[in-house]
């Protein structure tokens, strides 16, 4: 649907990033990396949701010990997540990362980059050089006149640079703003100065609500624009409620398919059934089920049976009872309190099929 803007590819594990591939959905565990059952846990959960790659952060050697224990057992390909201490970079690369994320600007100057970047590309490991608003050098601010896309692009292509130096170049570019229209006028202005995947986010979003609004935003207007190789939907809530909404922005813009795709009206004063809390359990008993199929839960016969026909299968509303649809024809009446378990079994039927 969109024409994709081609990037440099990158690969970490099996997976592609950029170069027209798939567009990679991360998350990032929030339990303790030295936990390594309670991490392993998690990947499995992410993993389960449709996660392609998760992060963990490696704030100390213990951390870097534990992933070297966590990674042969991993659901998931890993990105270690490392600020200010090479050494803790060169340890998650002897750990088995598949990824680290860095800022080449704050691990302590050029010769530890280079070893750096001479320990990534002895494993073929890529680098995530990420950015942020909020870590931005003075010196920056002050010559592009404060935080805005020229200083943080300008922030990340230094940090690029001091890999490219070390002939390192397979890099994935993050440049995240907390602010949505502040994330993509940066990112559309990095789009067009470099060829390196980038990895897209909205950061510090907010909770599950609000933040998968704004990532939604940020994130969708770029994807729409043919920019972005991968994202993390960052929100304050369990990770795995990140991927579910960064399905939601990838099937919104027909970008990846993934589960069943559920339609419903917003009600109104022709509602005669109690839409509402169908809407509500039949989404969430669809989370079971992982085949593609276009499920619409209408209120009344003025769109309903329309919308309904045109999903795989249907429910349209009357007084007190639904049509149920399937593949565009009318199966049969149900009343209102059966309607949810005639529509899970005919869906069902046709999943199994
Ligand atoms: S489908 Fe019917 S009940 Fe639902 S909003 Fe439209 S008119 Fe109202």
């Amino acid at each position: 649907m969109f024409e994709r803007i081609i990037t440099r590819p990158v690969h970490v594990g099996d997976l592609t990033i950029g170069g027209g591939a798939q567009i990679v959905i991360q998350s990032m565990n929030n339990t303790d990396t030295r936990d390594v059952q309670a991490t392993l846990r998690q990947i499995d959960e992410l993993a389960e949701a449709g996660c392609d790659l998760t992060r963990v952060a490696i704030p100390d050697q213990e951390a870097a010990d534990a992933l070297a224990r966590i990674r042969p057992q991993s659901a998931l390909p890993i990105v270690a997540d490392i600020h200010f201490d090479y050494r803790l970079a060169l340890a998650a690369l002897a750990a088995g990362a598949d990824k680290i994320r860095i800022n080449p600007g704050n691990i302590g100057g050029s010769d530890k980059v280079r070893k750096v970047a001479a320990a990534a590309r002895e494993r073929s490991v890529p680098i995530r050089v990420g950015v942020n608003s909020g870590s931005l050098s003075r010196e920056i601010v002050d010559r592009f006149g404060g935080v805005n896309a020229e200083s943080m692009v300008a922030s990340a292509l230094e940090s690029v640079a001091l890999l490219e130096q070390w002939d390192f170049n397979d890099i994935v570019i993050s440049i995240k703003a907390s602010d949505p229209a502040l994330t993509i006028q940066t990112y559309r202005l990095l789009a067009k100065k470099t060829q390196y995947p980038l990895h897209l986010g909205v950061t510090e979003a907010g909770t599950r609500n609000e933040g998968a609004i704004r990532s939604a935003i940020g994130i969708g207007t770029l994807l729409a624009e043919g920019i972005g190789d991968t994202l993390r939907v960052s929100l304050t809530a369990d990770p795995v409620d990140e991927i579910a909404a960064a399905y939601s922005i990838l099937k919104a813009l027909g970008l990846r398919s993934h589960g069943p795709q559920l339609i419903s009206c917003p009600t109104c004063g022709r509602t005669s059934v109690d839409l509402i809390r169908i809407a509500a359990e039949v989404e969430e008993r669809l989370k079971s089920i992982k085949a593609p199929i276009k499920v619409a839960v209408m209120g009344c016969a003025v769109n309903g049976p329309g919308e309904a026909r045109h999903a795989d299968v249907g429910l349209a509303g009357g007084k007190g009872e639904f049509l149920l649809f399937s593949h565009g024809e009318i199966i049969r009446k149900v009343p209102e309190e059966q309607a949810i378990e005639a529509l899970m079994a005919e869906i069902a039927r046709i999943t199994e099929a």
